[in-house]
Order: structure tokens, then C-alpha cells, then sequence
């Protein structure tokens, strides 16, 4: 599953993270997911709760915002709301659309004690 490596890599930078400074558990971990990233939230909370059951992240909070998707559409020279990859473009229909936005996955904050 796609997921679950995914929540291995959160995984990995939050622990770097907290033994750098010296916490003793991780409270809350924010991710911040574009709607063009292919992430499943449920399955990567699933994940989540899994990978980190034995870790300092054991019992965090998972907290995901959702970055919406947006492209740069060459025919209207300008930046379009993109729902999907490879989507067409919702002002002229051009499918050369360019993403810009939305299409990643990243840890946002990471709250330790
Ligand atoms: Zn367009």
C-alpha cells in the first residue's frame, strides 16, 4: 500500500524531529495534503496509527489540511482550479494544463512536549 510508506516517511521525519529536541512525546503532527497528491487520508490515518503505535508518535493526533489543486493553463495564460491530474481545464477545456499547486504531500508542524 501506497500509504503506508508514505506514513513511514511522516514517521521518520517526525521522530528525527523530536529527538533532536529532546521531546519526550509527539502531541499533534499536521500534514498538509494536495488534492492532487493520489493520497488516501483514511488509509494514511489508518497507516498512521499503525507505523506509530510503538514510537514517540504513539497516540499523536493526526491533524491533515487539504491543499486544493491548481494549474496554470497555457491557452488562458492564467491559474485554474485543478480537481484532478491530467484534468481538463474549467475555463477553454484545454488539457494542457500545468500543475501548480495541490499535487504534494508535506509535514506542516509537529507539536512535542
Ligand atoms: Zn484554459
Amino acid at each position: 500500500m501506497h500509504e503506508m510508506s508514505l506514513a513511514e516517511g511522516v514517521l521518520q521525519l517526525v521522530e528525527d524531529t523530536a529527538r533532536r529536541e529532546g521531546a519526550r512525546r509527539v502531541k499533534t503532527v499536521v500534514l498538509e495534503i494536495g488534492t492532487l497528491a493520489s493520497v488516501e487520508v483514511e488509509a494514511l490515518r489508518f497507516c498512521f496509527d499503525a507505523v506509530t503505535r510503538t514510537s514517540l508518535a504513539a497516540g499523536a493526533a493526526l491533524e491533515i489540511r487539504t491543499v486544493p489543486g491548481a494549474g496554470w493553463c497555457l491557452p488562458c495564460g492564467a491559474t485554474v482550479p485543478m480537481v484532478e491530474l491530467y484534468g481538463a481545464c474549467p475555463r477553454c477545456g484545454s488539457y494542457q494544463v500545468q500543475p501548480t499547486a495541490g499535487t504534494e504531500m508535506r509535514v506542516k508542524e509537529i507539536e512535542i512536549e
